[in-house]
């Protein structure tokens, strides 16, 4: 099957978790036997650093489209709000993104083309696959919300933002719609549905990320970990407030505070809002109860760690950092929100929830009693089936132009049918 893969981004150019997860559906599928190609769009000295490798793929391999483009996403720098809005609008008329999707559809003649996050070629996007059989993955909320994180001063942006109503009105206008609009999560497919996003193919489909392990965590999960024998809690990401990565810090000192001694590993590259934490819990980072690592290879920061806590404070869509963990079997404690609760779907009871994920006294408490089932088991967890199956099954679905009679016929553990 020939597949064209359109994403903003593409390995080694990430922005989030979306362009690993494309990179390994792209992968699995060529690996399988497909013909991948990838369009994307990358700054121009990533574009020509690149340019060599993308042009002449090994068999087996994905070949790599980079369209240039000056700055890529608006959430990326925290542009001025002039520079954000203009961008928005610009989202109105990607012309030249559009006839570069058109050439690839004339001259690649995919079977499919799977679409993922398009913020950077707009809706157009949606009127040059018109004609194709095409699946939308949707992977953040740039398709209904001006922000991708899908939130406006901290709530849901729940389309009554005028804004959002008008810039993202292409994209619930129903003659324009792609076959099959896949969720990374039931929560993610149902407020796209509720915000007017959906496929002519109205099944719900939900295709979850397995993360490549990175590392080899599971192979090093042993309490000897512990050197001073201090249950350690990890916290992997950006280091930044709708993270939580402050109310975490809050969490140990309330335990501290409550004779119960920990370390927090922080890793992450370096903010100044990961600077202004060092110097509020000084106490804590002297104390050796709190240390930030800076950049360090995921699967190093697993192997560490009793417990990676994941307390974020929006609506991740799905929560890759979480999923990595599980699958390296370090347990997680993570923020009831977004498509993290689903997680205990595919995992089991690795993961557990805080609902009052903004108090740090129920950070503490959740901490504690997760601590307290001691060191981590050691035996590694069955992983749930990789993507490229359930998108293959999905591909074929859309080229018949059928519906199958639900989603829940490929692969029983990821893509689920639920009709709440
Ligand atoms: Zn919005």
């Amino acid at each position: 099957m020939k597949v064209l893969l359109v994403n903003t981004s593409y390995p080694p150019f990430v922005i989030g978790g979306a362009e690993l997860s494309v990179q390994e559906l792209a992968e699995d599928l060529a690996a399988d036997g497909h013909v991948v190609r990838v369009l994307c769009l990358a700054p121009r000295s990533r574009r020509d650093a690149h340019r060599d490798a993308d042009a002449s793929p090994e068999p087996g391999r994905v070949s790599v489209r980079r369209l240039w483009r000056r700055r890529l996403h608006p959430e990326g720098r925290h542009p001025a709000r002039w520079a954000r809005a203009l961008w928005h609008v610009g989202e109105l008329l990607r012309l030249r993104e559009y006839a570069a999707l058109r050439a690839e559809i004339r001259q690649g003649r995919p079977d499919v083309v799977h679409l993922n996050n398009i913020a950077g070629f707009g809706w157009l996007a949606w009127l040059a696959v018109r004609r194709v059989p095409t699946v939308q993955t949707v992977r953040d909320y740039s398709l209904v919300c001006t922000s991708s994180f899908g939130e406006h001063n901290h709530s849901v942006c729940s389309r009554r933002s005028l804004r959002c109503r008008i810039l993202k009105a292409p994209f619930t206008l129903s003659w324009l719609r792609p076959r099959r609009v896949v969720g990374v999560s039931d929560y993610v497919w149902r407020r796209m549905r509720a915000a007017g996003v959906r496929g002519r193919d109205d099944t719900p489909t939900i295709v979850r990320n397995r993360p490549r392990p990175s590392g080899d965590a599971a192979e090093s999960a042993t309490p000897s970990h512990r050197a001073d024998g201090l249950p350690v809690v990890g916290y992997l990401g950006r280091l930044d407030a709708d993270k939580g990565v402050g109310i975490l810090h809050e969490a140990v000192r309330l335990l501290r505070a409550g004779g119960i001694e920990v370390r927090l590993l922080v890793a992450g590259g370096p903010t100044s809002y990961g600077r202004a934490l060092t110097d509020r819990y000084a106490l804590e980072y002297a104390a050796g109860a709190c240390v930030q690592l800076g950049y360090v290879d995921p699967g190093d920061l697993l192997a560490r760690c009793d417990v990676l806590a994941v307390p974020t404070q929006w609506h991740e869509p799905f929560g890759r950092v979480a999923a990595e963990a599980l699958q390296a079997g370090t347990p997680v404690v993570a923020s009831h929100v977004g498509g993290l609760p689903e997680l205990a779907d595919l995992y089991g009871e690795g993961i557990r929830t805080v609902t009052g994920f903004s108090d740090p006294g129920a950070w503490a408490t959740a901490l504690a009693s997760a601590l307290a089932d001691g060191p981590r088991p050691t035996t590694p967890v069955p992983p749930p089936p990789a993507p490229a199956a359930a998108y293959l099954a999905i591909y074929a679905d859309v080229r018949r132009g059928v519906s199958s009679a639900a989603g829940s016929e490929v692969g029983s553990a990821q893509v689920n049918a639920r009709q709440s």
